[in-house]
């Protein structure tokens, strides 16, 4: 083969392959392209939203969502005798709690909760629905898991440290509901995703100023149109007279008497937190069309038309009748407007019309005279003069997002 014709082979064969590596690429830039770009900021109309659920047929029930037994051994004292079992659905039970969540941290029993605080024969009750959870305990954060029935968190502990991408699909498979555990902790914030979660801790623990930092956060995720459920946790590890069960206390409105309805309506929002079990619970409504009927509750998510809605306010158990409550509306990142009640008709409304098409939130905070909790008597002081918090009412929030 003469030379010429021999270099030119070469070359055609080198152009082929350069062909092969380019077309190569093009295909795998094409496919790495989303079909199509989910942008949450975009102002577009949405399809039909999912019917809002009953507001009547439900039961309020209130309970503590953080709690640790003697299995948590960062108690100062690791004996047994510390914190049983028993001793925390007793005490529930005492306060008038409908559920509790005995959220034990995973690590201290390297992830097998199901043998350890699950297992314990205390772990029963005939009137309070026991939450299966545990305190996922990790490197990058806290969270707290709650489910109706036992499921394998042995294989949820074991991802802990994995990518979130994997995290995410493990917790679908569970099945189960993931919280963010005192979100802007110093020393254990919530470092993953809040693609991850469901609700956050808002409310950690009785000292209420110390959340500030996490209510920012709550209010940047329900901007990107997350809807996050706002959640307490008392976070108690000991008997104690300032910081025990139920300081907080979270309210849900379920639609029965189970666990399972218990996690829906934590998952839907249908919750608010107050001071203590005994202090007044805050709930929130809206009337969409000025019949005077309200239409929907905090975590229920409406289609705005930009008509004017009538939003209702309203505190119910111990309101003290001779005390003024103040009503702190939030709308979107901002003060909205502050309103006064009178404990003898604690009713307050307000209206708004908010823009039809784009997104808005509304949540709302109570102060007023605090509310004595016998049992952790230095509790009320501490609280000072918070008394409630809602989860959101929303507008066009995307269910697809
Ligand atoms: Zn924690
Ligand atoms: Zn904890």
């Amino acid at each position: 083969m003469d030379m010429i014709v021999k270099r030119n082979r070469i070359k055609m064969k080198f152009i082929r392959i350069i062909n092969v590596v380019f077309v190569a690429c093009i295909s795998t830039a094409a496919l790495a392209q989303p079909a199509k770009h989910n942008n949450p900021w975009a102002v577009k109309e949405l399809g039909a939203l999912p019917p809002i659920q009953s507001l009547t047929d439900g039961i309020w029930l209130k309970g503590d969502l953080h709690v640790h037994s003697s299995h948590s051994t960062d108690g100062g004292d690791a004996s047994p005798n510390r914190h049983p079992v028993s001793t925390i659905i007793n005490f529930a039970k005492s306060v008038g709690f409908g559920f509790i969540a005995i959220t034990d941290h995973d690590n201290h029993v390297l992830g097998d909760v199901e043998h350890h605080t699950w297992a314990d024969p205390a772990f029963k009750s005939d009137s309070l629905l026991l939450l299966y959870g545990a305190e996922w305990t990790t490197t990058r954060g806290h969270g707290n898991t709650f489910s109706a029935k036992p499921y394998n968190h042995q294989k949820f502990y074991d991802v802990r440290d994995q990518r979130d991408t994997v995290i995410g699909s493990v917790k679908k498979e569970l099945g189960i509901h993931l919280s963010a555990n005192h979100p802007a902790g110093p020393k254990d914030h919530f470092g993953f995703s809040y693609d991850l979660v469901n609700s956050m801790e808002v409310w950690n623990s009785v000292l209420w100023t110390k959340n500030a930092n996490s209510i920012l956060i709550w209010e940047d995720m329900l901007a990107s149109g997350r809807r996050v459920t706002a959640r307490g946790g008392s976070d108690t590890h000991r008997p104690s007279d300032i910081n025990y069960i139920g300081t907080p206390t979270t309210w849900v409105f379920a639609a029965e008497r189970t666990s399972q309805a218990v996690v829906d309506a934590l998952t839907n929002g249908r919750t608010s937190v107050s001071a203590n079990p005994y202090a007044p619970r805050v709930e929130f409504y809206a009337d969409l069309d000025q019949d005077n009927k309200m239409d929907m509750m905090m975590g229920d998510n409406a289609k705005a038309t930009g008509k004017t809605v009538t939003f209702r306010v309203q505190l119910s158990g111990n309101v003290i009748a001779d005390s003024v409550y103040t009503v702190s509306v939030r709308k979107d990142g901002r003060d909205f407007g502050t309103y006064k009640m009178n404990g003898s008709n604690p009713v307050v409304e307000f209206e708004d019309a908010p823009v039809a098409i784009m997104r808005s939130y509304y949540y709302l905070t109570v102060h007023g005279p605090s509310t004595d909790y016998p049992q952790v008597p230095r509790s009320a002081k501490v609280t000072g003069n918070m008394v409630a918090l809602s989860s959101p009412i929303y507008f066009n929030f995307d269910p697809n997002f």
